[in-house]
């Protein structure tokens, strides 16, 4: 079986995610695509929801489609979330699995810099997904890399999950930006409304 991780912080998850996702899947023939939040991811801090709800955020969005589902792992385990620790319990858990790593097109450049990404390169092959014309850069990766980055374009959408944060704070309307279920969540929690920084 053939499956996707979709790892990133989805604070919140918006349609722009679910679109590259699709896209991965169609290009490479995934048979599923699981989404999953990081705690901490390593490099930085989360900016709104906590973990808990940017895993039920997720799991609203995923809800409903055979192929799409939502692992918890991270959130779980807490702390700083290294994608090696997450990826060895996986193949663990699924050893007859091929793991793909979906990533912006634009953080493949940061991939050498990840906690002992030799060996995580070994395990999965990693998906760089961009807008139409983004061109990935692998010339500039060590060579045991470039042979496991893969390329994906997405339909251009220009959504973030910084430009909707930025509009609730600014009482705009993200409808249609996030899945219905999502924004229900969003409105129910007062989730993002104080004004940004
Ligand atoms: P992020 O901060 O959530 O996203 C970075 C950029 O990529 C944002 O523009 C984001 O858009 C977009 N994006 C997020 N998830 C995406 C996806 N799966 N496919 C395409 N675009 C996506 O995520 P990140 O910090 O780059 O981390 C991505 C994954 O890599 C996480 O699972 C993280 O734990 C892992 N990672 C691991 C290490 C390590 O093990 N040392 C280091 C870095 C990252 P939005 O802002 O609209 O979401």
């Amino acid at each position: 079986m053939k499956v996707g991780i979709m790892g990133g912080t989805f604070d919140p998850i918006h349609m722009g995610h679910l679109l590259a996702a699709e896209a991965v899947k169609d290009v490479y023939k995934l048979d599923e695509v699981w989404f999953m939040p990081s705690h901490l991811p390593p490099h930085k801090q989360a900016a709104g929801a906590t973990g808990e709800q940017r895993l039920d955020m997720t799991k609203l969005a995923t809800r409903g489609y055979e192929d799409y589902s939502t692992l918890d792992i991270e959130v779980a385990r807490g702390g700083v979330s290294y994608t090696i620790d997450t990826i060895r319990l996986l193949l663990k858990e699924h050893p007859n699995t091929d793991f793909y790593f979906i990533i912006g097109a634009d953080m493949v450049n940061y991939l050498p810099k990840w906690e002992r990404i030799d060996e995580l390169a070994q395990l999965i092959t990693f998906i760089g997904v961009g807008r139409p014309g983004f061109d990935l850069h692998l010339d500039d990766l060590p060579e045991f890399l470039q042979e496991r980055v893969l390329h994906a374009e997405m339909p251009l959408v220009d959504i973030s999950s910084t430009a909707i944060r930025r509009r609730l704070g600014n009482g705009k309307s993200v409808r249609f930006m996030v899945p219905d279920s999502v924004l229900q969540f969003i409105k129910r929690s007062g989730l993002y409304e104080s004004k940004p920084r």
